[in-house]
């Protein structure tokens, strides 16, 4: 058919045809008696003939001053630039030589070059209206972003589609509000690297003007940088020569420029999105993913960028005011102005944090911190799905639970729906503490006891009763001592305590120690409580064997047993999805709190039948804020994230990584005295001169500052506050833990 359409209507001969890769129409290449050619063919839609008209008028006008650097369409043997036949609109092109931008070597010039080509063709389209291009909506065109959201669904992997549904989210924010006043124009708006063509080291020329849009100016610019920087090492050193390429030619404007972070993942989520939709609908073509895999490479990389970071190298590039921040001693003296100083900063150089994304933080300097401290961001810092769970709530309904609504009995239902045994009844509050609290009121209620048995260097919470019982606090400074009802269960710590068999003995030995302080008062003791692993004590996993030898004892004198899951429950150990599970125990009751909506305050008591009913004597429990429809639908999200993502299977299998990782450290570091924890839950106590009692404080701090410069979070605690804490989101990868073993490894050598 392609030989007679070039024979009829154009009256070529000795045609030879290669046929080319095309997204959805037929591209040929001609060789001729009069020269080399480009045929299009396109099934013919009444939309699609007025688009090709457009694109047609496009290029003859970008020629009229131009030679061998656009297409140029040829008139038919009626001086036509479309030919009609069968369904099948056809048109001739020039065709441009030089070769392809993906297949010469890349340098800066080249790429100053390819700004400075984009800039000159788009000067030239800065007058130029086609109605036909300016109604168009095409999902390619970056401003159209919302178009492709169906095709999420078609990326397989969820940790995958969570990075494109984030930057989804952040078009909304960040780019959507500024659409409007963005200036706008007819662009080519695909300078990828095969469409773009190189002579002598310099940009050249440029075809395939077949998703031409009318968009925001910027959008030339954002698609050639997106290709431009994949595979790249410094991927923002080379999207600068494009920028100030094209800024010479045709000046940017900084809020356009400001842009360029998001347009850039605009792009890539574009790409990513078509291609799993058309690797769908065609699995043949080879075409179509073409940079499927840059892209996701680049994609993957962008997403621990800080925003601020890119947003000032473009700056940089062209010369205009810097948006980095260093100093923050103004705010903080309004911090200290307003705040009491009971709050504390951590690092002597505060960070202030401006954004984040997953594991990652970003503050207003523009570094990037990979979080290994935070375990309140359970799924990841920012996660779209929550994010949007609770944005969409908070625009229909946020009330109490003194009415009906879904939302309470849905996430109860998924969250009951994780616990064995008789735990069968939820109150909901808004933080930890509000549990503990609660907690310590329906035991006593539930028993008529007043005593409380509370571990050593424990941590329940901030309210005057979680003060009471916690000797983290009580017994450290500025604490008030143990109250009269307080009983303190020595720690069953197998590194340093008195039993250290962690075989089954060590765990009987503490809990006999305790059952003998309990014996001495009298049956009173209204509650055991103690967290698997106690958090704030050093990340010390309680001695195998502990729960199952106290928790009889306890119940045996009429006292309840309760289990503050709010550091390390919701799948956090890796082999467990509560910290109960590891003792092989079912406590009487459950505190929740910290990664239970990811950031968003929630907390929860979980009980028995029993000891709710018994709570309900005339007095009316009401939390304003417990168990509103905004948090059940985040905790809901929280849940179903877990799942899709294999959350907790990922923090045994990394946490297993990172633990190898961890032990062969300590192996060549005799600081590291012990490693301990499971899952994405761990504590390196360090130690000076081989002796388990004398703790490396300062180590500890340095180690935690140091590897704070080289943009990595942890944490420190425990009773000598010389155990580094390690508890990240649960997406925390290999890669990541590499990055911080790495960390770990310069910042030991460096002591
Ligand atoms: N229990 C434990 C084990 C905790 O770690 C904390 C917080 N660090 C709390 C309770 C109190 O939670 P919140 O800060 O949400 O009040």
């Amino acid at each position: 058919m392609e030989t007679r359409i070039l024979a009829d209507f154009y009256g070529l001969s000795y045609i030879e045809i290669t046929n080319l890769n095309g997204y959805d129409n037929q591209n040929f290449s001609v060789k001729s008696d009069k020269g080399k050619f480009i045929l299009k063919t396109y099934k013919a839609k009444p939309e699609l003939q007025e688009l090709i008209e457009g694109e047609n008028q496009t290029l003859l006008n970008l020629n009229r001053d131009n030679e061998n650097i656009f297409p140029n369409p040829i008139p038919n043997l009626s001086s036509n630039f479309l030919n009609y036949e069968n369904g099948i609109i056809s048109r001739l092109l020039s065709f441009v030589d030089g070769e392809f931008l993906g297949n010469v070597e890349h340098t800066p010039d080249l790429f100053f070059s390819f700004g400075k080509f984009l800039a000159k063709m788009d000067n030239q389209l800065l007058n130029f209206r086609n109605s036909a291009i300016k109604a168009r909506q095409s999902n390619w065109d970056l401003q159209h972003l919302e178009l492709n959201k169906k095709y999420i669904s078609c990326i397989s992997r969820p940790e995958k589609r969570k990075l494109v549904s984030y930057y989804f989210q952040q078009f909304r924010e960040q780019v959507q509000p500024e659409l409007n006043d963005l200036r706008k124009s007819i662009i080519h708006a695909d300078a990828n690297e095969w469409n773009v063509l190189v002579k002598n080291g310099k940009v050249s020329g440029i075809i395939d003007f077949g998703d031409m849009a009318y968009s925001p100016l910027i959008n030339e610019v954002s698609i050639a940088i997106t290709y431009g920087m994949m595979g790249k090492k410094n991927p923002l050193e080379w999207a600068s020569y494009i920028i100030q390429g094209y800024h010479k030619h045709l000046p940017l404007l900084s809020r356009e420029i400001d842009l360029l972070y998001y347009l850039v993942a605009t792009r890539l989520c574009i790409s990513v999105c078509n291609s799993a939709f058309s690797r769908q609908e065609n699995p043949e073509n080879e075409y179509i993913s073409i940079s499927e895999k840059p892209a996701w490479d680049l994609l993957e990389k962008w997403i621990a960028i800080n925003p601020t970071l890119a947003a000032e190298s473009f700056r940089n590039a062209l010369g205009f005011d810097s948006i980095i921040q260093q100093d923050y001693q103004k705010e903080k003296a309004t911090r200290d102005e307003h705040l009491s100083k009971a709050l504390s900063l951590s690092f002597p150089q505060p960070i202030k944090m401006t954004g984040s994304a997953f594991q990652y933080m970003f503050d207003a300097a523009g570094k990037t911190y990979l979080d290994a401290y935070n375990n309140i961001p359970h799924v990841g810092h920012c996660h779209p799905k929550v994010v949007e769970a609770g944005q969409k709530q908070m625009a229909k309904l946020n009330t109490n639970t003194r009415y009906i609504y879904d939302q309470l009995n849905d996430y109860t239902e998924k969250l009951l729906s994780k616990f064995l045994g008789n735990l069968n009844k939820v109150f909901f509050v808004n933080s930890g503490s509000a549990a503990s609290d609660l907690a310590i009121r329906l035991a006593t209620n539930f028993t008529g006891k007043n005593k409380l048995m509370a571990m050593e260097y424990g941590y329940h919470g901030n309210t005057r009763m979680g003060i009471e019982m916690s000797h983290y606090k009580y017994g450290g400074k500025g604490g008030k001592g143990q109250a009269a009802n307080i009983l303190k269960a020595p720690i069953p710590d197998t590194y340093k305590g008195q039993f250290r068999e962690n075989n089954g003995s060590a765990g009987k030995g503490y809990a006999h120690l305790a059952i003998d302080l309990m014996k001495e008062n009298d049956a009173e003791i209204a509650a055991f409580i103690a967290e698997p692993v106690v958090g704030c004590g050093g990340q010390v996993p309680l001695a195998n064997g502990y729960l199952k030898e106290i928790y009889p004892a306890i119940r045996a004198q009429g006292g309840i047993c309760i289990s503050d899951e709010v550091q390390v429950g919701f799948g956090r150990l890796g082999e467990y999805f509560w910290g109960f599970e590891m003792q092989e125990v079912i406590p009487d009751m459950v505190v929740l709190g910290k990664p239970m909506g990811n950031g968003h305050p929630m907390g929860a008591v979980v009980t028995t039948d029993a000891i709710a009913e018994a709570f309900a004597n005339g007095m009316e429990f009401f939390s304003s804020f417990g168990g509103n429809p905004v948090s059940c639908a985040i905790g809901k999200a929280v849940l179903e994230v877990m799942g899709e993502e294999g959350l907790q299977e990922n923090a045994r299998q990394t946490g297993d990584y990172l633990k190898n990782l961890l032990l062969n450290l300590k192996e060549k570091h005799p600081e590291i005295g012990d490693i301990r924890g499971s899952g994405l839950f761990f504590g390196v106590e360090l130690i000076q001169n081989y002796n388990r009692n004398q703790p490396a404080t300062a180590l500890a701090k340095n180690i935690q500052n140091g590897l704070k410069d080289m943009g990595i979070l942890i944490g420190i605690d425990g009773p000598d506050n010389n155990v580094l804490k390690i508890k990240p989101p649960m997406c925390f990868t290999r890669n990541n833990a590499d990055q911080l073993v790495e960390g770990l490894i310069s910042q030991l050598q460096a002591k």
